[in-house]
């Protein structure tokens, strides 16, 4: 008989990554301020990574690692009472390491795509590592999401959980040291507010959000393409066969890209090549919190607000998912089984003068908000 270590190198490997000292698989748990219980989850070479629960009074429970500020967990009650999870997660950080697109992290520095991998800034030319064929995406070879974040929590009342983290000078090709700040808080309106600050010591472009995969259904073998959506734009930004943007800011009306009214996201789904994976140029004021979409699933009864103070939405109809990942309750994470509301800049920014600026200049602040609500409708 053959016998191959390799597998079981591999998942005693596994294990220990998600074993803490006492050997218990989740790893010991403290009750921190305001609730919130940390968890030691593995270590990255000699970083610990944790695990941290913030609850409300509403049923609604969240899990946010340090490692990439990654949301494993959204649970909420559905329309029934019964609480079930509306976001992509993985089971381990050990399988958060083996390179998933993005499921529920922090994206940055330039979350999306920047064209041909490099910008020109103040006339220097700077080079990105290019991970997406010729382009950059989501921040290159070793983005905000692959990080260890520094932790913090402050606040007695509510549970909150601040993320710090400092990309220096040169990081993935980006000029100036950045000092990021993304503060975590669920209240008992069901809603999780994500706060981004950033300052720098040279002019850098920015643009971050977090990549949360839902399916508001509670279970993912339920296509997203039954969900219904509204966005609050009346305009988008159309790309070319990789993904960046022309640089035309074309109006939805009488597009399949119009969810002005809202409607089944299946309803022109055919007429749209690939599927959704656009941004959305947002109405009302960039800087100004405004309810920017609403999605909606009738079979949990289900309703996700989402309000920013960001210009753009990418839309993302989890296109490129192909099974290779398994959520944690088992089931495959397949085509259209969740998908995605991202809050951002528009793709591409740094090389578009036509679209709003995301240079950070040294001084000021960078500064933006985004709330996911969560309603459950009882009938
Ligand atoms: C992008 C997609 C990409 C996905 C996962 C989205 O933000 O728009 O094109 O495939 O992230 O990487």
């Amino acid at each position: 008989m053959k016998i191959t270590y390799g597998p079981l190198i591999f998942a005693l490997g596994s294990l220990l990554l998600s074993c803490n000292q006492s050997g218990k698989k989740g790893g010991a748990s403290e009750i921190q301020k305001s609730g919130i219980i940390k968890q030691f989850w593995g270590n990255i070479g000699n970083d610990s990574v944790f695990l941290y629960t913030l609850k409300n009074n509403g049923g609604t429970e969240i899990k946010i690692s340090n490692y990439g500020g990654t949301i494993t967990r959204f649970i909420t009650k559905d329309k029934t009472g019964k609480v079930t999870g509306i976001v992509v997660g993985l089971d381990s950080l050990s399988d958060y390491l083996k390179n998933p697109p993005y499921f529920g992290a922090l994206i940055g520095r330039y979350a999306n795509r920047i064209g041909n991998a490099s910008f020109t800034l103040d006339g220097k030319k700077y080079n990105l590592f290019a991970n997406d064929g010729k382009n950059t995406l989501h921040g290159g070879k070793k983005g905000f999401d692959k990080v260890i974040w520094t932790p913090s929590i402050q606040n007695d009342s509510i549970p909150q959980l601040t993320l710090n983290y400092l990309s220096r000078d040169g990081e993935e090709g980006f000029p100036g040291n950045l000092s990021v700040t993304v503060t975590y808080t669920l209240n008992d309106s069901n809603e999780l507010k994500i706060e981004y600050k950033a300052q720098t010591d040279k002019p850098t472009p920015i643009n971050l959000t977090n990549h949360a995969y839902f399916n508001l259904s509670g279970n993912l073998e339920n296509s997203i393409l039954n969900h219904s959506l509204q966005i609050n734009a009346d305009n988008y930004t159309p790309v070319d066969s990789t993904l960046i943007p022309t640089g035309v800011i074309a109006p939805v009306k009488g597009t399949p890209y119009d969810f002005t009214q809202k409607k089944k996201i299946d309803q022109d789904f055919d007429k749209v090549k690939g599927g959704y994976d656009f941004n959305w140029v947002l109405n009302g004021e960039e800087g100004t919190l405004r309810k920017v979409a609403e999605l909606s699933d009738s079979i949990s009864g289900r309703t996700l607000e989402v309000y920013t103070t960001q210009p753009g939405l990418q839309f993302y109809t989890g296109n490129f998912l192909d099974g290779t990942f398994i959520n944690y309750d088992g089931k495959p994470i397949t085509l259209h089984s969740a998908l995605c509301l991202e809050t951002q800049h528009f793709p591409n920014s740094p090389n578009q003068p036509n679209f709003p600026s995301t240079i950070l200049q040294p001084g000021k602040e960078f500064h933006s908000e985004t709330i996911y609500k969560v309603i459950i409708n009882q009938n």
